[in-house]
């Protein structure tokens, strides 16, 4: 079928990108029936990149995501064709708190979507003034503004919804999962729906009034939560993947140090140690400031396009108590923290609460977060230990915390967030049109088209579509 003989595809980054790329290729070629040699190389010991789950004392940390949306269906597809439908586990609890003066404030949970399906909602929520309220509910009545090719996630809020609701509430909901500065990152690449939804409807209100209409027209539940996790946590995915690889070569310890692109179109990546491979096509899920040395000598655009995306670095905290060293109830599944709110910590997720079998009994698990773009040096410079001691003090009054943790593990993720900055889309556009020449070599992951688990699957899922059309042409 290939021209070419047995051709050979390499992916490089084994995280969930590079894993669904090298699935799906094997499972293109599996349909066809034709021999293509297939490689996956990886730089650390092990597969997943920021997707990880650790037991440990009995307590189930995973230290990078949690869970996925199911909204968007990539990553619920790939586990039920995995078989790993027994796997899939729905929170245990929705509540949700905000921290505002010192104080939790419980979030009524139909104002997730920011307008909420019952008006009375956000008129019980407890965060916001009088007027905050009046000004946020009067979104419909903004005029909408079609002509802006892009906008600050921040600037889009404040002037549909008002400040103090875009600062107390929607803000770290929206830019709290990309560790992102809400005055930077781009409203038309991290929620394009929204942004869509008031060039096509003139307001979020009246968008999300049609798309509710039609989600009841499609029979979809009202109100099942949109996020699963994993009972194994979400390194069982990855698990599964490795031992569904066969017909990969799947080389750890590997990390590739570049790329030569030969006279014929063919490729050799160049390893830190021992000889190059020779490939026919190659797909590169790793950070795009990697990516873009390896590109430098092919194309100076693309280079430079791709340094142009900044990475955040975040961390994680687990901290494991005994229960009754916590006097809060912990019904809900956790916090988020306004930037205004002075206490070092973006969020906690309370993970013994919302997830089923993350702490044997009479223990809790929380997950704390620290530090997005902007107000990430304290993860960079400092150490474990001022981590956690910084996590476990935000707790404490918040949570009536007693005693010290069983224990604290922290997990650093170093310029591990790419950040959708205003303009990400029209640079994805212009990068697009600098590999155009070179259509043996594949971008994917989370520095391009979306972050989450979902999106990172679909992209991996897309280039071995493009790498195989490639082969086929050939
Ligand atoms: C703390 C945190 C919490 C998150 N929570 C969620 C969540 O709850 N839900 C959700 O959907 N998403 C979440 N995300 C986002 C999501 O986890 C990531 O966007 C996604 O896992 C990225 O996958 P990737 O394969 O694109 O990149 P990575 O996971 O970064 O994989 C890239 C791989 O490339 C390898 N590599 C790098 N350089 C080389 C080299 N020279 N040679 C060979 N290999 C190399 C790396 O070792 C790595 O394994 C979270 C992210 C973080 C950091």
């Amino acid at each position: 079928m290939f021209a070419m003989g047995v051709p050979h595809v390499v992916v490089v980054g084994g995280g969930i990108t590079g894993l669904a790329a090298a699935y799906y290729l094997q499972r293109l070629q599996q349909q066809a029936g034709t021999p293509l040699r297939i490689t996956l190389l990886e730089a650390q010991h092990r597969l997943g990149g920021k997707v990880e789950t650790v037991q440990h004392e009995g307590f189930l940390l995973d230290t990078g995501p949690d869970s996925f949306l199911t909204l968007k269906p990539w990553a619920l597809q790939l586990c039920r064709e995995l078989g790993m439908e027994a796997q899939l586990l729905s929170p245990s609890a929705r509540q949700f708190f905000l921290l505002i003066g010192g104080r939790l404030h419980a979030v009524p949970h139909e104002l997730v979507s920011l307008v909420p399906t019952r008006p009375q909602a956000l008129w019980r929520a407890t965060f916001l003034s009088l007027l905050g309220k009046l000004r946020a509910s009067m979104e419909g009545l903004v005029p909408a503004q079609r002509n802006q090719e892009d906008e600050a996630l921040g600037a889009f809020l404040r002037r549909r919804f008002g400040k103090e609701f875009a600062m107390r509430f929607a803000e770290p909901l929206m830019a709290g999962i990309h560790a992102g500065h809400p005055d930077r990152l781009s409203m038309a690449a991290v929620y394009p729906m929204y942004w869509e939804m008031e060039r096509r409807y003139g307001s979020i209100t009246r968008g999300l009034i049609h798309l509710r209409r039609q989600r009841q027209k499609d029979g979809a539940p009202r109100d099942a939560s949109p996020f699963m996790a994993l009972r194994d946590g979400m390194g069982s995915l990855i698990n599964r993947l490795q031992q569904r690889l066969r017909g990969v070569d799947v080389m750890l310890s590997t990390p590739v140090a570049g790329i030569d692109l030969l006279p014929d179109g063919s490729l050799h990546l160049r390893l830190e140690q021992g000889e190059p491979l020779h490939a026919h096509a190659v797909i590169l899920t790793v950070p795009a400031y990697t990516a873009a040395k390896w590109l430098q000598p092919l194309s100076e655009t693309a280079a430079r396009l791709l340094h142009a995306i900044p990475y955040a670095s975040t961390a994680v905290v687990s901290l494991a108590y005994r229960r009754q060293a916590v006097g809060h109830p912990l019904e809900g599944s956790g916090f988020l923290v306004p930037r205004t709110e002075p206490v070092g910590i973006t969020g906690c997720t309370w993970s013994s609460s919302k997830w089923e079998g993350r702490a044997p009994a009479d223990h809790v698990l929380l997950r704390v977060f620290i530090g997005y773009a902007g107000a990430d040096q304290m993860v960079e410079q400092q150490w474990d230990e001022l981590l956690a001691r910084v996590a476990h003090d935000a707790l404490c009054p918040l949570l009536d915390i007693r005693e010290q943790p069983l224990f604290a593990q922290v997990h650093r993720w170093l310029k591990a967030m790419p950040q959708y900055e205003v303009g990400h889309l029209a640079r994805l556009r212009q990068l697009e049109e600098a590999l155009s020449a070179y259509p043996m070599l594949l971008l994917a992951g989370s520095a391009y088209r979306g972050v989450g688990i979902p999106d990172c699957i679909r992209q991996g899922k897309e280039a071995a579509d493009r790498a195989w059309q490639y082969l086929l042409r050939q």
